[in-house]
């Protein structure tokens, strides 16, 4: 990857991490659980609210956290949206595979490539925990469970 590469892939993570979308309290959720990360502090609350086949309608989060894990967080509840359940799950296993080096990021579908800036968290163990949290937490509020710890 190019050192100009590189730079834009930062930039997208701290966009994220400053700005992040989909940052507010749903009202209508019917699904939510809190994750933490010890380790990091990070700590939020993923919103979901499913339809009656478990569809994603909508998605939203808010918490504090470093700019890995907000970016991550924003870009998984864009992308969850109009999933259903199941897809959300398979995205939360191929973006796990990918950041714990089990897979790669040419293993994302083509819908999910933009999570590919954060794959540089492989490098780094602890980082991990902060990429994956959220989508822990999601894949934590579908299941009905209300909270989850990386520990
Ligand atoms: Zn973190």
């Amino acid at each position: 990857m190019s050192d100009d590469l590189r730079e834009l892939y930062q930039e997208v993570i701290l966009d994220h991490g400053k700005n992040p979308r989909n940052f507010h309290e749903h009202d209508g959720a019917t699904n939510e659980a809190r994750g933490n990360n010890p380790l990091c502090g990070d700590q939020l609350v993923i919103y979901l609210q499913l339809d009656g086949d478990r569809n994603v309608v909508n998605a939203s989060f808010l918490g504090k956290g470093c700019a890995i894990c907000m970016a991550s967080a924003s870009m998984m509840t864009d992308l969850v949206k109009g999933r259903s359940a199941d897809e959300a799950q398979s995205m939360f296993q191929a973006f796990h595979d990918m950041c714990t080096g089990e897979g790669d990021e040419t293993a994302l579908a083509e819908d999910m490539e933009k999570l590919s800036v954060l794959s540089g968290v492989r490098e780094f163990p602890t980082r991990v925990k902060c990429a994956t949290l959220p989508w822990h937490t999601m894949v934590a509020a579908l299941k009905g469970e209300n909270e989850i710890s990386t520990e």
